[in-house]
């Protein structure tokens, strides 16, 4: 009964902007398909997507926007940010079940009915208060820090980001909340969008200091990342979150299409390793796992089995 959690399910896999697109519908499917051969199916509970309501959704973005949103996934037309982030027929209801799982999720944890939790299609970082960017519709991130604040009493939060691409969403929205502890490592935004997360943004007002952005050079590898990675893991340790967050894109795995960062998948078995030991330290073992980008199938299905056998315990 305190296995960890994963969802798995149709509803989760349509997020996606049409077969080709990078972002695709064929994502979950991918991992899920490696997860089982790697016999994670009977050491994991796995659950069916649930989808949010609009409510829990405006926690963290504006009626306006979301209202939005609702128009266009009737119309599938049009764009739901300057050009990245088409509309599709149900984008709605897609959506609202990435969030909603990840709140499922949240649930669970807080409630000790698991001890870790995987969603996939979730992570979706760039989304702003009252627009879409990037791929990305809602923010679940945002949406579930503050479901943990105002639903379940927990403020102080940490967020840790290794997707390739800055977690500008999160950043700006919670930049001057001293009690979200951010710390991204991504490829220095000279090179790559969003072009945010430069190491002097530490934070404003009372978040001074509560924020670490780690850019990092265009081709680092696991090296590399294992040096960036024991600042990032000593920063959560000194501020004893009560829960963790793991933004665990598969964009930072040599061979991806849209970025240009080498590590391996050892280096995100690294991460939710490490934050498994910092959870148990700090957040009666509550680590929440999102899966972001990665659009290399093959690097995501590697990098997310990777992350979920140790949620499941592997290697303890
Ligand atoms: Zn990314």
């Amino acid at each position: 009964m305190n296995k960890a959690c994963v969802y798995i399910g149709e509803e989760l896999a349509r997020y996606g902007f049409g077969q080709g697109h990078p972002f695709g519908p064929d994502r979950m499917g991918v991992f899920w398909q490696a997860a089982r051969a790697a016999g994670l199916e009977a050491r994991v509970a796995v659950h069916p997507p649930v989808m949010a309501d609009r409510p829990s959704i405006e926690r963290f973005h504006t009626p306006g926007y979301v209202e939005r949103v609702i128009g266009q996934s009737a119309t599938g037309a049009g764009y739901l940010d300057l050009g990245d982030t088409p509309a599709f027929p149900g984008v709605y209801e897609a959506a609202a079940f990435v969030v909603g799982s990840v709140l499922d999720a949240v649930d669970r944890l807080v409630a000790g009915e698991c001890r870790r939790a995987f969603v996939p299609i979730a992570g979706l970082h760039h989304a702003r208060r009252d627009s879409a960017a990037g791929f990305c519709v809602f923010n679940d991130c945002g949406v579930a820090i503050e479901t943990l604040r105002a639903v379940h009493g927990l403020h102080r939060v940490a967020y840790v980001d290794i997707d390739a691409h800055h977690g500008d969403g999160v950043f700006y929205a919670f930049e001057d909340d001293p009690e979200l502890v951010f710390a991204d490592l991504h490829e220095d935004g000279r090179y790559l969008y969003p072009g945010t997360g430069g190491a002097e943004e530490t934070g404003s007002g009372a978040g001074q200091g509560m924020k670490l952005n780690l850019p990092m050079d265009m081709q680092a590898g696991d090296e590399a990342f294992f040096a960036a990675w024991d600042r990032a893991e000593a920063f959560v340790d000194a501020h004893a979150p009560e829960f963790i967050l793991l933004q665990c894109g598969a964009d930072s795995i040599a061979g991806d299409p849209i970025t240009h960062l080498q590590y391996t998948p050892a280096a995100h078995a690294h991460a939710a390793r490490r934050l498994c030991t910092l959870a148990d330290r700090h957040c009666q073992g509550r680590l929440l796992a999102l899966g972001g980008g990665g659009y290399n199938r093959d690097n995501l299905a590697r990098a997310w089995t990777a992350v979920l056998a140790e949620l499941a315990g592997a290697g303890q």
